[in-house]
């Protein structure tokens, strides 16, 4: 077995024993594999592994692996800051875009998947930790954009996304996934155009056992699958 299998097998153990502590079922969480600076063959390695999706987070190396049929048997999410003059790269091109995190942004994807004639999924990224450093809508311009969302016919809100603060100890998140996670049942209590509640996606690899305890139907875990990334090589 290789090792990226070996990885992919014990974070779907580590999956597992998260939810049933929980008391929740295993199979409704979904492993996305968070594949930045890792090349296509790393990829086919976490698809053959039987990763559920894959998620790129720049516009560039999503391009690239596409054009090498990378994400043959998986769908593909993006899941990076996304520029508004790189959206026509991604609208169409990916199953989701999980870091729909500003309006500037949801309008231009609107325009391009209406241009496209096309309706694009997309998750609502929620700057669940305040940080100044982060993109998301806060809370307020979340439910803001809700209200708002009918104006989007070429989109759907298929659930919530986020990223909360570098944590120093471990359990350190559990208030940030607790807040998104009630954020979550709020929403699918009401009714709003263009929105569904299907998926909460939160934790990495240092916190996905705590995300999933909180309440996360798909982690996106890159480090604990394909190992510590090499920022030096780029
Ligand atoms: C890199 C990345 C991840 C995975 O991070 P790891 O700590 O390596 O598991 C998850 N989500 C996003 C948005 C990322 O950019």
């Amino acid at each position: 077995m290789s090792t990226i299998a070996q990885n992919v097998a014990r974070v779907r153990q580590q999956i597992r024993e998260a939810a049933l502590a929980a008391g929740r079922d295993p199979e409704e969480i979904l492993l996305c594999a968070a594949t930045k600076m890792n090349d296509a063959a790393a990829v086919r390695a976490a698809i053959a592994a039987g990763v559920d999706c894959c998620g790129e987070n720049r516009v560039q190396e999503l391009v690239q692996k596409a054009g090498e049929d990378a994400y043959r048997g998986a769908p593909v999410h993006f899941i990076g800051h996304l520029q508004t003059n790189k959206v026509r790269q991604v609208v169409g091109k990916v199953d989701l875009i999980q870091s729909a995190d500003r309006r500037n942004l949801l309008e231009a994807l609107e325009k391009e998947a209406a241009r496209q004639g096309i309706v694009q999924a997309v998750l609502l990224e929620v700057n669940i930790g305040g940080e100044a450093s982060k993109s998301g809508f806060s809370v307020p311009e979340l439910w803001e954009e809700l209200e708002e969302f009918g104006k989007y016919p070429h989109l759907r809100a298929r659930g919530l996304m986020a990223i909360p603060p570098v944590s120093t100890y471990p359990g350190e998140n559990l208030q940030f996934f607790s807040e998104m996670s009630q954020l979550f049942v709020d929403i699918s209590g009401k009714k709003y155009d263009n929105v569904s509640m299907a998926q909460l996606s939160m934790g990495m690899s240092g916190d996905f056992p705590d995300a999933i305890a909180c309440g996360s139907t798909m982690v996106r875990v890159g480090t604990a699958i394909f190992g510590p990334r090499d920022y030096h090589s780029v």
